[in-house]
């Protein structure tokens, strides 16, 4: 996306960008803790990135929400 706002409008243009992916994306409202989560293939455990489920690694998706992991 490009968007070309004049200078005096940088502040609210970012912050009406801010408010439209909350609201396009829900994401606001979304627990994104787990988002860093690293898939190690040699670990016993690993944590879906998307809930945080705890799932075995040979387990190509996740049994929680569905997230293609493998
Ligand atoms: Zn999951």
């Amino acid at each position: 996306m490009h968007l070309q706002v004049r200078e005096a409008d940088i502040q609210d243009a970012t912050t009406i960008m801010a408010r439209e992916f909350r609201k396009s994306t829900a994401l606001a409202d979304h627990d994104l803790s787990h988002l860093q989560a690293a898939f190690d293939p040699r670990a016993t455990k690993t944590v879906c990135p998307a809930c945080g489920a705890q799932v075995a690694p040979t387990t190509t998706t996740c049994p929680d929400c569905g997230l293609c992991i493998g």
